[in-house]
């Protein structure tokens, strides 16, 4: 097999094979930009070696043969004594992993290569300071001898001679700094620095592919979803010198702001430096435009290559550079990483020069990303002011602004809430004792954990605003404080703000404000207004795009008639749930106590005939909202006794009659029922359609409430369109006997209003065996929406309100799976069943109409898999319904 590459053979697109890296190191050599020479060692030869512990076959050899061709290229040898060549061994994966793996610089320097460089160069001090760079480099990454030990020696060095400057250490420093290196080596290794340039490079590449499993490499891949048997390519490219003095130099830079997405370059540069120093923050950058300044021709010839770039790429690049001695060379390139609105500004200036297609826009947008754009934000006037400044960063693990007063314990938050304090709970790390606490705050700030810590995984299922890994914050539970690193303090009480979107942490109160992307959709901000940015405008175009592209209709749950109001502004095509749980809560309470209660038809039907008034006018108002466009009604689903009062209080109040002598009949009466309602699993209980069919009376009340509150629109001019959804469906023969009853109503009710009233009847799938038995319900169901939350639950035999708080975050830690299944759908498990009973259904009825209305319906990548699967719909709050439109548009691209 070929397993090395030269820059030349390969290209852009081959990314699998070479790794990011090394693929766009290849296509600049072909584009005819200046790269040092040099070769790639593919990722094959890295799973080859991950898997056996041993270089495949023939690998060494070709990459002696490809290193002898760089030789006589360059017309040197590697770490020949007169006339060094050097490279350096550069980590280069499928997908960037910034800062995960390593690279090791100027391979091929020795004791006796060090000097050979110094002559040619004419630079003693230069040649020291690469060779004293080798060997930390080499010790660290290859030798895994901890780096801090080489920082204290050059850090005793600058001390012992009253410098603060690196560069203010002279030749003889450096060469003390290199013996001091090597006596490092051999006391943590055991034997001397390896000396044989061939052997240091050969050792440096099997260092990368290791480090394709560090644990570090490995967490950060779960965290970002990149599958872990990839490996990474090895880049071999011979050496230039940014360290030659101050013509010489290196720095990054970017072709537009990653920020913000404006035009214009951006980047930092710094002059006598090598590789790293500019993002290890060793010295001070200066903005790129300086270099204008400092070296006029390498700037123009700089800017020419990111302009072919720009134009090659045909979207915003990040590159990395080094000037010798006044020559640019070219030593990295890639489609850079942005922010959210970045991401919408850039495509959208790119279609309007002429360098995309609209199509080709939305595919580099993603509905995350208009997530991101669409939660209420720090002012940024305020964020931004010389007098605001953040106490710490951490992960934006779950994004939002919250403000509140910082606690530190679980019980102190949910007391403080209760009445009425806005807090923020901040905790080392959250567990799930601390789950009430979690709940009662704005936010959550932690200090340690990443993205798939308790906090995290928990704060995003409830959607509340996360920081975690604040590692600079040292938060101390004990004493009620936390402490940032530039030494202030933040008592219990004191107002804090956090950004989970940025990850910042803010001392007092920072004002939020509602998106403009948000008052877009709201109707609030028009697009053709000079009130409009440019963000608003490119969301606007794409919007427009994507709603012309996509198949599946967009549809929000919603059960009041503001919410439908205002899902309608979002753009929903139709409800795809209303619940009717909440129609049966506050005032009307006591109805429901009695209806449950009744001991003889008679109050059954009272309650019920109370009942059904109110009802209607609640469908009435939602109807209206949504006038033309349909509203399916979940009949009630929620267990019974989730009406009837709490079982302690209740038991308490009937004990303190009976002490007293009082009267307490009714409470007595009403706390047996209570207890003969009680359920160990509630969510397994009595509820959907089964209450439907052991409460008679129940289920025909929704629909004639329902059909009721339609003939009213009608005869008021609307054009209603309910549509009637039984759940918790699990045989056919239940919903036969629900929906024989439905029908009777509608029919009584259209003959009464002397009207043609047809409305939809049909179910939720959301037990498996509804989903394997689809065949049969379909013959009774007009439309399936397929309820992912209860399916998945019920798929895996989990809880939701028990697991995601308690185990969810190991099973991520460890990788059972990448993303929690309550926030994306699980393809292989409950997709499998979705897909099942779309076909099944579909095959009994062809007309059948297909939603979902799980949260999944709001999540980017489930709506793909709904879409490749044919459903019609999907269904999901008001506030994802963008998110929906975006996604369902891409996927049909
Ligand atoms: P990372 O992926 O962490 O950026 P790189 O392989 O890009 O690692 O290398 C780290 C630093 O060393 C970068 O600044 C890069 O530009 C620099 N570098 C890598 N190879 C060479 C080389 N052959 N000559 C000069 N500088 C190099
Ligand atoms: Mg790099
Ligand atoms: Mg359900």
């Amino acid at each position: 097999a070929k397993y090395v590459y030269t820059f030349a053979e390969g290209n852009k697109d081959m990314k699998d094979l070479l790794g990011g890296k090394g693929a766009n190191l290849a296509e600049m050599t072909n584009l005819g930009l200046p790269v040092p020479p040099g070769f790639t060692i593919t990722t094959e030869a890295c799973r080859h070696y991950l898997d056996h512990g041993s270089m495949p076959d023939g690998l060494d050899e070709q990459i002696e043969t490809h290193l002898v061709r760089l030789e006589k290229e360059m017309g040197r040898g590697l770490g020949r004594p007169d006339d060094p060549l050097l490279v350096s061994v550069r980590s280069g994966a499928r997908f960037s992993m910034p800062g995960m793996m390593e690279t090791v610089l100027n391979i091929g320097l020795n004791d006796e290569s060090v000097l050979g460089l110094a002559e040619r160069s004419g630079d003693e001090r230069f040649a020291w300071d690469s060779y004293r760079r080798l060997i930390q480099m080499f010790g660290k990454t290859v030798q895994d001898i901890d780096g801090d030990l080489f920082e204290e020696a050059i850090e005793e060095a600058k001390k012992a001679k009253g410098v603060t400057d690196d560069l203010h250490l002279d030749t003889d420093d450096l060469r003390r700094l290199v013996d001091r290196f090597k006596e490092i080596v051999a006391d943590r290794t055991g034997g001397p620095f390896p000396t044989d340039p061939r052997e240091q490079m050969i050792r440096a590449v099997r260092a990368v592919f290791e480090s394709w499993n560090a644990p570090r490499a490995a967490l950060y891949r779960r965290q970002e979803r990149i599958p872990a048997d990839l490996g990474t390519a090895v880049n071999i490219c011979s050496m230039v010198f940014g360290n030659l003095g101050m013509d010489s130099g290196t720095g990054v830079a970017f072709t537009r702001d990653p920020a913000t997405g404006r035009t214009g370059v951006y980047g930092d540069y710094l002059q006598n430096a090598q590789g790293e120093d500019v993002v290890a923050g060793v010295r001070n950058t200066v903005p790129l435009t300086d270099l204008e300044r400092i070296d006029a021709h390498s700037h123009e010839e700089l800017m020419g290559i990111m302009n072919t770039l720009e134009n090659h790429y045909r979207d915003l690049c990040d590159i990395e550079f080094t000037i010798e001695r006044g020559k640019l060379w070219m030593l990295q390139t890639r489609v850079g990483k942005r922010t959210a609105a970045a991401a919408f500004r850039i495509a959208d200036q790119l279609v309007e020069q002429g360098m995309i297609t609209l199509d080709e826009a939305v595919q580099r947008v993603t509905g995350d990303q208009l997530a991101q754009l669409m939660f209420p934000r720090f002012d940024e006037e305020a964020t931004s002011g010389d007098d605001v400044h953040p106490l710490g960063r951490g992960m934006n693990a779950s994004p939002g602004a919250a403000v509140g007063k910082a606690v530190f314990d679980s019980y102190t938050a949910v007391k403080w809430s209760r009445s009425g304090e806005r807090v923020i709970l901040c905790r080392r790390e959250t567990n799930p004792d601390d789950l009430e606490g979690m709940i009662a705050a704005e936010g959550i700030l932690t200090s340690r954990g990443g993205k798939t810590s308790h906090a995290a995984v928990v704060a995003r299922g409830m959607g509340k605003t996360c920081v975690c890994g604040a590692e600079e914050l040292d938060i101390d539970t004990k004493n009620r404080r936390m402490t940032a690193p530039g030494g202030e303090v933040v008592e219990e009480g004191d107002v804090i703000s956090i950004d989970g979107t940025s990850g910042l942490v803010y001392l007092g109160e920072v004002p939020v404000v509602d998106s403009p992307v948000v008052r877009y959709f709201e109707g609030e901000i028009d697009p053709a207004s000079d009130q409009a940015d440019d963000l608003v405008r490119s969301v606007d175009r794409m919007m427009h795009y994507v709603d012309a592209a996509r198949r599946m209709y967009v549809r929000a749950n919603a059960d009041t008639p503001e919410d439908a109001a205002r899902a309608r502004r979002m753009g929903a095509q139709g409800i795809g749930l209303c619940r009717t749980e909440h129609m049966f809560l506050g005032d009307r309470r006591p109805l429901v106590e009695r209806l449950i209660l009744a001991d003889t038809p008679e109050e059954q039907r009272e309650s019920l005939s109370a009942l059904l008034p109110l009802q209607r006018e609640d469908f009435g108002g939602i109807l209206e909202a949504m006038d033309g466009l349909p509203v399916t009604v979940r009949l009630l689903d929620p267990p019974l006794h989730e009406f009837l009062p709490d079982i302690t209080e209740l038991s308490v109040r009937v004990a303190v009659a009976e002490a007293r002598g009082e009267d307490h009949e009714n409470d007595l009466r009403v706390l047996q029922a209570v207890h003969r309602l009680h359920e160990q699993n509630p969510m397994l209980g009595l509820r959907g359609v089964r209450l439907g069919l052991v409460v008679p009376g129940l289920f025909t009340m929704q629909v004639r409430a329902i059909a009721e509150a339609a003939v009213d629109r009608i005869r008021a001019g609307g054009r209603p369109r309910p549509e009637i959804m039984i759940p918790l469906v699990g045989t056919v023969q239940e919903l036969e006997i629900i929906k024989d009853d439905a029908q009777r109503v509608l029919r009584e009710v259209g003959e009464e209003a002397g009207l043609e009233l047809e409305l939809p009847v049909g179910t939720m799938i959301e037990l498996p065996r509804a989903a394997l038995t689809a065949g049969q319900i379909a013959e009774n169901a007009e439309f399936f929406s397929f309820g992912t939350n209860d399916l998945t639950q019920t798929v895996w035999g989990f809880s939701r309100d028990d697991v995601e708080a308690s185990f969810f975050s190991a099973y991520l830690e460890k990788g059972v799976f990448g993303v929690s299944p309550f926030e994306s759908l699980d393809v292989d498990g409950v997709g499998r069943l979705v897909r099942i009973a779309a076909e099944e259904g579909r095959a009994a009825r062809p007309d059948i109409k297909l939603g979902v209305c799980g949260e999944h319906g709001g999540d980017p990548a489930s709506v793909h898999f709904f879409h490749k699967v044919g459903l019609d719909y999907v269904s999901c709050s008001p506030f994802r319904v963008p998110v929906a439109r975006l996604e369902a548009g891409r996927a049909a691209g």
